[in-house]
């Protein structure tokens, strides 16, 4: 924020990169609420989806759609108007944008134009789930998605057989067995996982320990919903 009218807070021409929640609404910032309030814009990857959002917390902008499919005319549109003098909020469907969701193009061109960026931290379903699943947390890494295909999948798998950091993924429900089975035949049983589903919602369950028995869990319940799986270093014992 730089200046106040008296009424509204005046914001700095700029791209703000708002983290929205991962399913609870209430968990959003106070500086969230605050730069959706004062931008004159707000880029949203599905503005039906954010209508529920701003709707809920009576938000009321324009809203204009980037996605994958048309960020790259979407990234120059945007940088054109901070550049003459707008503030732009970019939230994507849920959690930090540009994680495993689309918004990089656009920060990369206002980068490039030398504009101001800012990000607005808050909700990540990786760092939520990294953060309650008990796994070292000092050193790891973001996978994001990983290939569809069984064989990529298990490539994937052979790489970390000796990792010494712990790994994020995102997986699908409609995909999180047959990920569980490539694991156990490529890792075996007893190598140190997290499966964290549906986070922050009604449904939310974490389960670490020895791949083979969270996997009977996930296995013994719904699997609806959405999943971060984490695995652990391959000394890591609970
Ligand atoms: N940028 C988002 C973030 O920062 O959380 C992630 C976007 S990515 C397209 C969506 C994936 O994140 C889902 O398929 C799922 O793997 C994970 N995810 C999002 N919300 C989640 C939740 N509430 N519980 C578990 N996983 C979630």
């Amino acid at each position: 924020m730089s200046e106040c009218d008296g009424e509204t807070p005046l914001l700095t021409p700029g791209l703000y990169i708002v983290a929205t929640p991962i399913g609870n609404l209430g968990d959003i910032t106070q500086r969230a609420l605050d730069i959706l309030n004062g931008c004159d814009l707000i880029a949203c990857e599905d503005t039906r989806t954010s209508g529920k959002l701003l709707s809920y917390y009576s938000i009321k902008k324009s809203l204009l759609s980037y996605h994958e499919h048309n960020e790259k005319k979407q990234a120059v549109l945007l940088a054109d108007k901070v550049e003459a003098g707008q503030s732009v909020a970019l939230i994507s469907d849920a959690g930090t944008p540009t994680l495993s969701d689309p918004g990089f193009r656009v920060v990369r061109e206002c980068r490039k134009r030398g504009l101001l960026v800012s990000p607005i931290p808050g909700p990540s379903a990786a760092l939520a789930a990294l953060s309650a699943s008990g796994l070292p947390s000092d050193r790891f890494c973001y996978r994001g998605f990983l290939p569809a295909k069984s064989a990529a999948r298990k490539r994937f798998f052979e790489s970390i057989q000796n990792a010494d950091q712990s790994h994020i993924v995102f997986e699908s429900n409609h995909r999180i067995l047959k990920f569980l089975d490539d694991f156990l035949e490529v890792l075996g049983p007893n190598r140190v996982i997290c499966v964290a589903r549906e986070l922050t919602k009604l449904h939310e369950t974490i389960f670490t320990g020895p791949a083979e028995e969270v996997s009977n869990n996930v296995r013994g319940r719904s699997q609806k919903g959405e999943f971060v799986v984490l695995i652990a270093p391959t000394d890591f014992s609970l």
